[in-house]
C-alpha cells in the first residue's frame, strides 16, 4: 500500500494572515493547494459545479458568462440556512476531491492545504497530518480586513461570527502561528515551522535515520 502523503491543513479566521503565511511556505519549497482558488474555479464560467448549482437553485443564479452570480448567492445563503447547506453539499466534496488530487500530484517537499473553514467543515481533519492555525488578536484581524477590503467594522464582525471562535480553532490546532506583529516576526515563525515540517516529513516517510 502506498504511504499517505505528509500534509498540513492551514486555517485561520478571515484576514488572520493565511495567504501571507502560505506564500512564505511556498517560497521555501512547500506546495500550497488553496481551496479558495479551487472553489472559485468550480463556480467560474461553466465551471464543474455550475450545472448542479443551476439545477438546484435555478438559472437565475448563473450570470450571462455562465459563472455563479456571487452577489445573489451570497444574499440567499446569508438569509437561508437550508440553501447554504445545499450549496455546501454541492461544493464541498468537489473542492475537497480536487484539492486532494492536486496535493497527491504535488512535487514540493510537502503539501499545505489552505482551508479557511477546516475546523468548521469537519471532513478535512482526517485527511491531513497536522492542523496549523494562524492566530491573530481580533482587533488586529478586524483592522487588517477593514483596511484590505474597505469594509466597515460591523461587516467584518458579522463574517467573523459565522466562523468558529479563536478558542475553538486553537483547541483543534497542532501548530499555531501568532500573527499580531510585523512580517519579520511572522517570517521567523514560518522558518521554524518549515524546519520542523521537513524533519517530521522525513520521519513520516520512514527515511529518518536517528
Ligand atoms: P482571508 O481570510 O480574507 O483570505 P487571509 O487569512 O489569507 O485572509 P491575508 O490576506 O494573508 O489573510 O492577510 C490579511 C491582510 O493583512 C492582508 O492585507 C495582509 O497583507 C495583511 N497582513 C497579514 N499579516 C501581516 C503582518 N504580519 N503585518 C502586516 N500586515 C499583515
Amino acid at each position: 500500500m502506498s504511504q499517505p502523503p505528509f500534509a498540513i491543513g492551514l486555517t485561520g479566521g478571515i484576514g488572520s494572515g493565511k495567504s501571507t503565511v502560505a506564500d512564505m511556505f511556498a517560497a521555501r519549497g512547500a506546495t500550497i493547494v488553496d481551496t479558495d482558488v479551487i472553489a472559485h474555479a468550480m463556480t467560474a464560467p461553466h465551471g464543474p459545479a455550475m450545472a448542479d448549482i443551476v439545477r438546484a437553485f435555478g438559472p437565475g443564479f448563473a450570470d450571462a458568462s455562465g459563472a455563479m452570480d456571487r452577489a445573489r448567492m451570497r444574499a440567499l445563503v446569508f438569509a437561508d440556512a437550508g440553501a447554504k447547506a445545499r450549496l455546501e453539499a454541492i461544493l464541498h466534496p468537489r473542492i475537497r476531491d480536487a484539492a486532494l488530487a492536486a496535493g497527491a500530484a504535488a512535487s514540493g517537499s510537502y503539501v499545505i492545504y489552505a482551508v479557511p473553514l477546516l475546523i468548521e467543515s469537519g471532513t478535512w481533519r482526517a485527511r491531513v497530518t497536522r492542523v496549523l492555525a494562524v492566530d491573530c488578536a481580533e482587533e488586529v484581524q478586524i483592522a487588517r480586513v477593514m483596511a484590505r477590503n474597505n469594509l466597515p467594522e460591523a461587516q467584518v464582525r458579522a463574517i467573523m461570527a459565522t466562523q468558529v471562535s479563536r478558542a475553538q480553532r486553537l483547541a483543534a490546532a497542532d501548530d499555531v502561528i501568532v500573527n499580531n506583529a510585523g512580517i519579520a516576526e511572522l517570517t521567523a515563525q514560518v522558518e521554524r515551522l518549515h524546519a520542523d515540517y521537513l524533519h517530521m516529513c522525513r520521519k513520516f516517510a520512514g527515511n529518518f535515520a536517528d
